[in-house]
C-alpha cells in the first residue's frame, strides 16, 4: 500500500517520457480519428491522459462524468483512455457494448490497496455499516459494497444515506475529507492512497505558491489533510475547472492535481499562470499509469480490438446496483 514518501514511480518528471513528434502527432491522430468513425467507436478520455489523447478524444472527463457518458453512448465500441477500473466501470454500466483499454498494464495503485479479502474482513469487524467504495476500486470490491463515490460527488453520497455509520473505502485522504464535512456521521475509513497526491506536502505547496498570499490553491481531495487545510478550493478535476472560473480576479493558482489537467488549464487561461504543486525535487505530480496509453496504442486499440474488458455476470450486477446508486446522486457542486 502507498504511504507518504516518494513512491519511485510517481517521480518521473513527464519530460523524461518519450513523445512522438508533432508531425506524428498529426498523422498518428487522423488515422485514429477515420479508425473510431469506421468501427463506430466513441474514444472516451480522462483529464489526466496525455494532452495528445485528450485532443482525439470525444469526451474528456473525470470519473463520474466518463462513467454517465459510457452509460448512455451510442456507439457499438468505447475506447476508454484511463485506467483499467474506469473501462471496468464502462463495462459494468453498458455490458452490451465492446469495452477497449488500449494498455492492459493501466492499473491504480490507490484500487490495488484494497481486495474483496480485505474489505469482507472489515466489514465483519463493523457489522451494520454502509460501505461507501471510491470508485477506484476493482468490480469485485464495488459489488461488495453498498455504494461507490467519486471525489465529485463523495459528499454528497455520504450525504445522501439514511445511515449515520459509514464505512469509507480506499482512499484515507478523501474519507477525512469526507468526514470533515458531514461531522455528524462516523466514518470509519480504510488505510489506502493514491500515491500521486499523497506525495505532496503542505510544505511543497507553501513553495509553489512563492509567498504570494494572493495565488489560490486548488487541491484534489486524494492529497494529504496539511494539503487541504491550505487550499481555497478542493474538488475533482472536473470541478477544477469551474473553480477557476470562480475567482476571475485571480492571476495566478497553484494546482495540486497530476499536470496533464493543468496543461489544459493553461491553453484555456493563457492569460492566468498555473503552477503544478511540486511533488519533490522538482517533480509536478505525475500518474504513471495514466501515462501508459498513447497515439500509437489507441491506434492499435482500434485496429486489433484490443484489450477487450469483460466482468463477469454476477460480479458485474452486484457492482452494477452500488455504480447506479451513486449515478443517482447529484455532484457535490
Ligand atoms: S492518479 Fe492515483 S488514483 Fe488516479 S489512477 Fe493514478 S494512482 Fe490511481
Amino acid at each position: 500500500m502507498a504511504d507518504g514518501g516518494c513512491a519511485g514511480a510517481v517521480r518521473i518528471a513527464p519530460e523524461a517520457f518519450s513523445r512522438v513528434d508533432e508531425k506524428e502527432v498529426r498523422r498518428l491522430s487522423a488515422e485514429i480519428r477515420t479508425l473510431a468513425r469506421e468501427r463506430d467507436a466513441v474514444i472516451l478520455a480522462h483529464n489526466y491522459q496525455l494532452p495528445e489523447v485528450q485532443e482525439i478524444a470525444d469526451i474528456v472527463g473525470d470519473s463520474l462524468g466518463l462513467s454517465v457518458e459510457a452509460r448512455e453512448c451510442a456507439q457499438s465500441t468505447i475506447v476508454f483512455c484511463g485506467v483499467h477500473f474506469m473501462a471496468e466501470s464502462a463495462k459494468i454500466l453498458n455490458p452490451g457494448k465492446r469495452v477497449l483499454l488500449p494498455h492492459l498494464a493501466a492499473g491504480c495503485s490507490l484500487a490495488d490497496s484494497i481486495t474483496p479479502e480485505s474489505l469482507e474482513e472489515w466489514k465483519e469487524r463493523y457489522p451494520g455499516y454502509t460501505v461507501v467504495t471510491y470508485v477506484n476500486s476493482s468490480a469485485e470490491v464495488k459489488a461488495l459494497s453498498d455504494i461507490c463515490c467519486t471525489s465529485a460527488n463523495a459528499v454528497s453520497v455520504v450525504r445522501s444515506l439514511d445511515t449515520d455509520r459509514i464505512l469509507f473505502t480506499p482512499d484515507r485522504n478523501l474519507g477525512r475529507w469526507v468526514a470533515r464535512q458531514v461531522p455528524e456521521k462516523e466514518i470509519v475509513i480504510y488505510d489506502g492512497a493514491c500515491p500521486t497526491h499523497d506525495v505532496l506536502r503542505g510544505a511543497n505547496v507553501r513553495e509553489s505558491q512563492r509567498d504570494d498570499p494572493q495565488t489560490i490553491i486548488i487541491a484534489h481531495p486524494e492529497c494529504r489533510e496539511d494539503v487541504i487545510e491550505m487550499a481555497d478550493e478542493v474538488c475533482s478535476t472536473t470541478g477544477m475547472f469551474a473553480a477557476v472560473e470562480r475567482h476571475p480576479e485571480a492571476k495566478t493558482f497553484v494546482i495540486a492535481t497530476e499536470w496533464a489537467l493543468v496543461d489544459r488549464l493553461k491553453r484555456m487561461h493563457p492569460d492566468k499562470e498555473f503552477i503544478v504543486a511540486d511533488g519533490c525535487i522538482g517533480c509536478r505530480l505525475h500518474c504513471p499509469y495514466m501515462k501508459m496509453i498513447d497515439l500509437r496504442a489507441v491506434r492499435r486499440s482500434l485496429l486489433e480490438g484490443v484489450f477487450e474488458i469483460e466482468v463477469p455476470e454476477d460480479v458485474r450486477r452486484g457492482a452494477c446496483r452500488s455504480l447506479e446508486r451513486m449515478l443517482a446522486v447529484p455532484r457535490d457542486r
